[in-house]
């Protein structure tokens, strides 16, 4: 008896527990619909012009409700989209400043040999010997060259000996004087682009060893020009490789202007002449020309790159011989650029990869040994990721300020 009562209580308990369950699904189903049909007015609209409704058509029409239409979706399936034309992008390039503000964040990163031994120095405690030994080795494997390292030690040393870093504010104050001047803020980093005749174009040579970034230079510098207003053609030079002038043609349409080329093994000073002919004819603003990247140690290769220049200056004078620098390649980049600057005379460095180079002391040593100034920073490979150099940005950057 006992147990035939016990078994009906469990069986009663199960049942009940079921129509609970029962009831709750059920209400919490309805509340998912209505969830549902309360949130589809909300998205619709986004998709459909809204109607424009006159002021009186939003006063309140008595006591009726406002009718809320809510449409039920047109259809599921959205119209096909209309086939896009991809126009060349011609929008505004980044202005110069947000580009020296994202170099900042990368340069003051702790793996920049410059910026670490700017910082293991700040927080010394104590100046003695073994810190400034490390100082300098530091400075050393930055790119900074010899010279540049003794001088910034010593000149540190002087200013610092007395009080030390006891007041840290006034220790930075030094390093940043003290960097700003091996950096120079007195060279004038502008391109000069002013012909040397009324009305011939503007020559830039661009030159440099393989892969250093020349191609992607002269794209992002036309962009940077025509977005100033200036009519700009390319020269294809490369003629080593079809792809590299297939590589300035395509920036040329990205940027807008016209690209001349020949066929791969061309002559390259004729290329190079071809070119800036036609931006004589047609009065454009300035012609850059972009040369097959040569081994600093094939004379041969070497001699051309004279060649093209010399023949260029049969139509038209040459304003700035840019050589691009890998900043990465640290003192093989050093190697290249002397012998570069002995075949051409080079009027401006363009500094690139400085986004991916732990060093940075290059930008000092590059200026030194050349006496020749870094105008341009590549950053990066994107389109805008070209800037001109600013030393107090630079030094910011280093600082970590
Ligand atoms: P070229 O052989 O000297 O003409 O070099 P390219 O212009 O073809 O560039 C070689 C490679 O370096 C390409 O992949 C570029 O995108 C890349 N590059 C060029 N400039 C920069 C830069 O400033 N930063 C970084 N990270 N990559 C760059
Ligand atoms: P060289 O080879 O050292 O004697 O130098 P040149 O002055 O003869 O020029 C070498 C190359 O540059 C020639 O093969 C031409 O392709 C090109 N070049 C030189 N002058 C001109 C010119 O007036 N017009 C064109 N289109 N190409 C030229
Ligand atoms: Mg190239």
């Amino acid at each position: 008896m006992r147990v035939d009562w016990f078994f009906w209580v469990i069986i009663g308990i199960i049942g009940l527990a079921i129509i609970v369950a029962g009831v709750i699904i059920t209400i919490d189903g309805r509340r998912q619909r209505e969830l549902q049909t309360e949130q589809k007015p909300e998205i619709e609209p986004t998709e459909v012009e809204p109607p424009v409704v006159a002021p009186e058509e939003l006063q309140p029409a008595g006591d009726e409700p406002a009718a809320v239409e809510v449409e039920p979706a047109p259809s599921a399936v959205e119209p096909e989209p209309e086939p896009v034309v991809v126009e060349p992008e011609l929008d505004q390039p980044e202005a110069p400043t947000s580009r020296w503000a994202r170099l900042r964040r990368r340069l003051s990163t702790s793996n920049n040999a410059l910026a670490r031994a700017l910082g293991d120095l700040l927080s010394a405690d104590k100046l003695d010997e073994d810190v400034w030994d490390d100082f300098e080795t530091t400075l050393i494997t930055s790119d900074l060259g010899v010279g540049p390292t003794m001088e910034l030690t010593e000149a540190l040393r002087k200013e610092l000996a007395i009080d030390g870093v006891a007041d840290p504010e006034r220790a930075k104050a030094v390093l940043r004087s003290e960097l700003l001047k091996l950096v120079d803020p007195t060279l004038d980093r502008s391109l000069n682009l002013t012909p040397a005749k009324d009305g011939d174009p503007a020559v830039v040579l661009v030159v440099g060893v393989n892969g250093t970034g020349k191609t992607t230079t002269v794209g992002k510098l036309a962009r940077v020009l025509v977005a100033e207003g200036k009519t700009v053609t390319l020269g294809a030079a490369d003629t080593f490789r079809a792809a590299a002038a297939e590589q300035l043609a395509t920036w040329g349409e990205r940027v807008g202007v016209e690209t001349v080329r020949s066929h791969e093994g061309a002559d390259p000073a004729s290329v190079a002449f071809d070119a800036v002919a036609k931006g004589v004819d047609d009065g454009v603003d300035v012609v850059i020309v972009d040369t097959a990247g040569r081994l600093h140690t094939k004379t041969g290769l070497m001699d051309e790159l004279g060649k093209v220049k010399r023949v260029i200056e049969k139509k038209a004078a040459v304003n700035e011989v840019l050589l691009v620098l890998d900043a990465t390649t640290g003192q093989n980049g050093m190697t290249q650029a002397r012998i570069f600057a002995e075949v051409v005379d080079v009027t401006g460095i363009v500094l690139t990869k400085l986004d991916g180079s732990a060093k940075g002391g290059i930008v000092i040593q590059v200026q030194r040994e050349l006496g020749v100034p870094v105008k341009l920073v590549g950053l990066g490979e994107g389109v805008d990721d070209l800037a001109p150099f600013d030393p107090e940005g630079f030094v910011q950057g280093i600082l970590g300020e």
